[in-house]
């Protein structure tokens, strides 16, 4: 009988990992309390970014997003496939903007490295950067090219993902409400008791549980140190190519979409676990829009939206089997790069299932590194 896998959480990380233990021939339940996909991975802006997001150093972190960002092509088609869907992967590349002189230095230096790695970057100035992106503002004096920077249209990577998991049979628990109970440790596996009865039972724990999953403290015994920024949004109307490649600024990024938007993103708010768009948060975005692309001064905001990014307290995922509990895999706090880990994170937990060497080295992800938790499991 195949082995039975039960993930807690159904955003993008359980979603994945669902998907490719499914792959790999394991039985697969995912719970998920509320909607699935309808927390951070239903908001994010499908930046797949790991030049841009991380500018000073190839540490353990920029292997792994770099990693990830190589099984992209390879998943996108499997999901495609798997769902019938498009998920939008748009390889547009992206443009750090530069607004002082004072500013390239650290492009050049993150340049010099981030090639070694497969960035193939490059500093354009003046006509090359109009080129490029021909709506920027006069006042940007350079930008650094990242052509192998890409994004996907979150929302329907998730329902994609939804689909291919349902198709290969994975069970999809949606609004299972709360999760009361996690029993484990015991020759019998693993099981998830909600608060209205339902007991889900499985050989081996997955944690997926995004910015809640230092519920799991307790039951684990461990602290995880896993807490909520939020992520204010918003969306503009737009024109096709008005917007050509991923743009950033110090300030905020945007990102032209196939429905033809452009989204801008993103706050970081440290507000609990409310969700809440505020005006504030927003005209933020829209003053940074005036500033770094003055073609869309004055467009209405079609949506604006809020998500809550898992960050830990050291801004590194948690990820791996547990010292001691074979039986609990953590796949948690992916903080701004859930959507770029999601291949690469997925394919780690295969390896973990199969009892397999990992892809690339997650010895820096340790769940255990915060230790144990006050009270324990
Ligand atoms: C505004 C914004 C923009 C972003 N842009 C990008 C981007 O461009 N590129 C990128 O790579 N990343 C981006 N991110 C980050 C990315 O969205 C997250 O890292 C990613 O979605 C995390 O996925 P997840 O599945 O861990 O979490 P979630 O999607 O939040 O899923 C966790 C799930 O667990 C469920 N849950 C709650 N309690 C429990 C429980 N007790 N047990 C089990 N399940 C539970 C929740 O209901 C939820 O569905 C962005 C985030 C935000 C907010």
């Amino acid at each position: 009988m195949a082995e039975h896998v039960l993930i807690a959480g159904g955003g993008i990380i359980g979603l994945s990992c669902a998907f490719e233990a499914a792959r790999r021939g394991k039985r697969v339940t995912v719970v998920e309390p509320g909607g699935f996909g309808g927390q951070a991975s239903g908001a994010a802006a499908g930046m797949l970014a790991p030049y841009s997001e991380n500018t000073e150093q190839p540490d353990a972190f920029f292997h792994l997003c770099e990693y990830s960002l190589r099984q992209y092509a390879e998943w996108v088609e499997a999901v495609e496939q798997g769902s019938g869907d498009h998920v939008e992967w748009l390889r547009t590349g992206s443009l750090n903007v530069a607004f002082h002189e004072a500013d390239l230095l650290p492009m050049q230096t993150r340049l010099i490295w981030q090639n070694h790695f497969g960035a193939q970057a490059e500093i354009v100035e003046g006509e090359a950067l109009r080129r490029l992106e021909p709506n920027v503002t006069a006042r940007a004096v350079a930008g650094l090219y990242s052509p192998a920077e890409s994004h996907v249209f979150a929302p329907k990577l998730v329902a994609a993902l939804f689909e291919a998991c349902r198709r290969l049979g994975v069970r999809l628990v949606a609004h299972a409400g709360a999760i009361e109970q996690v029993l484990h440790g015991s020759a019998a596996g693993v099981a998830l008791v909600t608060a209205a009865g339902d007991r889900f039972e499985g050989d081996r724990l997955v944690v997926c549980a995004g910015a809640w999953s230092g519920a799991y403290e307790e039951a684990l015994g461990l602290k995880l140190d896993v807490h909520p920024i939020r992520g204010q949004i918003c969306a503009f109307d737009s024109a096709a190519g008005e917007v050509r490649h991923m743009v950033f600024s110090n300030q905020a990024y945007w990102v032209g979409k196939c429905d033809g938007t452009v989204v801008c993103g993103a706050s970081e708010d440290v507000a609990g676990f409310d969700t809440t768009v505020t005006d504030r948060g927003i005209d933020r975005l829209i003053r940074a829009t005036d500033r770094t692309l003055p073609i869309l001064t004055g467009r209405e905001t079609v949506r604006r939206w809020a998500g809550l990014r898992p960050a830990t307290r050291d801004g590194q995922p948690l990820l791996g089997v547990l010292a001691g509990k074979p039986e609990i895999i953590l796949a948690a706090g992916h903080y701004r790069n859930g959507i770029l880990l999601s291949p690469g994170t997925a394919k780690i937990v295969g390896d973990l299932l199969d009892g397999a060497r990992t892809g690339v080295s997650i010895d820096a992800f340790r769940p255990e590194r915060f230790g144990a938790s006050a009270v324990r499991g």
